[in-house]
């Protein structure tokens, strides 16, 4: 039986665990908070420090970028540790991010590091308005983040950053980034796998919709040949650069026919939760091949298929589940204002089927707790005409 170490004993650790069972592996979720080797599913079930699961694992992958750099350092000395300690630092600072992307000259937006005051004043000189601060650690899910749409709230957001950098406990500096704001007509991502060998399988392009900066609802239906090519050849050149093994998601804003780069994430992705149902082989089975050194499994979406985050509830009308397609995923956390909490996958035979049990779902969840899902489904149905 292989066995598998995750650090982070999350959503992420338990959905891998779900997937990896089936394939016999053992899968253990290193928990940051507790320092303990947990059961992905029942964390009250431990398993000692992380150097008892380090020497009882074979491989060790992470379920989120943000580690403290030792432990890191300590997996890695093992020698079992995919991705790489430099990859997940990557997707975890903003900084070494960019530079990333620009050493593989991938498009992505125009920006600026920001050590000074100076480099503020450049920024906004060069940048144009308006324009997007961003935290270069510990960023996501749109914490961290400042517009500056008009001169104005200059001074205002020039103080709220740097009283943000002083106060941040983190190992590395903080630092902040600017970035001018990319008019851009939808945001996509694409979630693949690279593995041992250098093998590369990468899902369809999904559409991601956010709602106050968490993504709220992801969309797999059929794309253009010419966009899925840009995204696969970002994802080649990112991975084949960094010697990358695992599930990689990268996130872009398509503006015309052109993606850029926003942000990259080295691991299984929230926008990745659709293949479960609308692949033959889900982003966490393999993330296990690809780490383990496994033949990766098919990528084709098989069904349209759309994926709603359920933020903040604890429960939804059972009626849902009367809906043929629909597969609930709860991941067992105590509620708390706007925490994912679980997500619903649906499929369909056709994008006119998925778009009517879309309609269905608005109409039967609760419109506060799902607030722009009628929107979505709404604007769905119309592109569909
Ligand atoms: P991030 O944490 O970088 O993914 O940002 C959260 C959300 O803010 C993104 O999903 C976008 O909707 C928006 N956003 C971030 N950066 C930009 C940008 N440069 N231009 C326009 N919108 C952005």
């Amino acid at each position: 039986m292989n066995k598998v170490l995750v650090l982070g004993a999350g959503q992420l650790a338990r959905m891998m665990d779900l997937a990896g069972t089936p394939l016999n592996l053992d899968v253990k979720a290193f928990d940051v908070r507790s320092n303990k080797v947990v059961h992905p599913l029942a964390n009250e079930h431990t398993y000692g420090d992380l150097q008892t699961g380090i020497d009882n694992c074979d491989v060790i992958t992470a379920e989120f970028e943000h580690i403290a750099h030792d432990v890191l350092a300590v997996c890695e000395a093992s020698g079992k540790l995919l991705p790489s300690s430099d990859a997940i630092k990557i997707g975890g600072d903003r900084r070494l991010e960019k530079a990333l992307l620009e050493s593989c000259q991938v498009a992505n937006a125009k920006h600026k590091i920001i050590d000074s005051r100076a480099d503020f004043d450049a920024a906004i000189a060069d940048l144009q308005l308006p324009i997007i601060f961003k935290s270069a650690l510990e960023g996501y899910d749109g914490k961290g983040q400042w517009r500056l749409k008009s001169m104005d709230q200059a001074a205002a957001i020039w103080a709220d950053m740097q009283d943000f950098v002083e106060q941040a406990n983190t190992s590395v500096p903080q630092g902040i980034i600017a970035e001018q704001m990319v008019p851009f007509e939808r945001e996509v991502s694409i979630v693949g796998a690279r593995s041992r060998n250098g093998e590369i399988a990468v899902y369809p392009i999904t559409e991601n919709h956010h709602t106050n900066g968490v993504l709220s609802v992801s969309l797999a239906v059929a794309s253009t040949n010419a966009l899925q090519e840009q995204a696969l050849e970002v994802f080649t050149k990112l991975t084949e650069k960094l010697d990358y093994v695992g599930v990689l998601a990268i996130e872009f804003f398509q503006v015309g026919e052109q993606l850029l780069v926003n942000e990259i994430a080295p691991r299984v992705h929230n926008s990745g939760h659709w293949t479960q149902q609308g692949s033959d082989c889900c982003q966490f089975e393999n993330h296990l091949r690809a780490t383990l050194g496994l033949p990766l499994g098919n990528t084709e979406l098989i069904r349209p298929t759309a994926m709603i985050n359920i933020l903040g509830e604890d429960s939804v009308p059972e009626q849902v589940l009367s809906i043929p397609g629909v597969a609930m995923h709860w991941y067992n956390k105590s509620k708390r204002a706007g925490r994912k909490m679980g997500h619903i996958n649906v499929c369909a035979n056709s994008e006119q089927q998925l778009a009517e049990k879309l309609q269905l779902l608005a109409s039967i969840l609760e419109p506060n707790a799902f607030e722009d899902l009628q929107d979505f489904a709404d604007r769905f149905q119309a592109r569909l005409g």
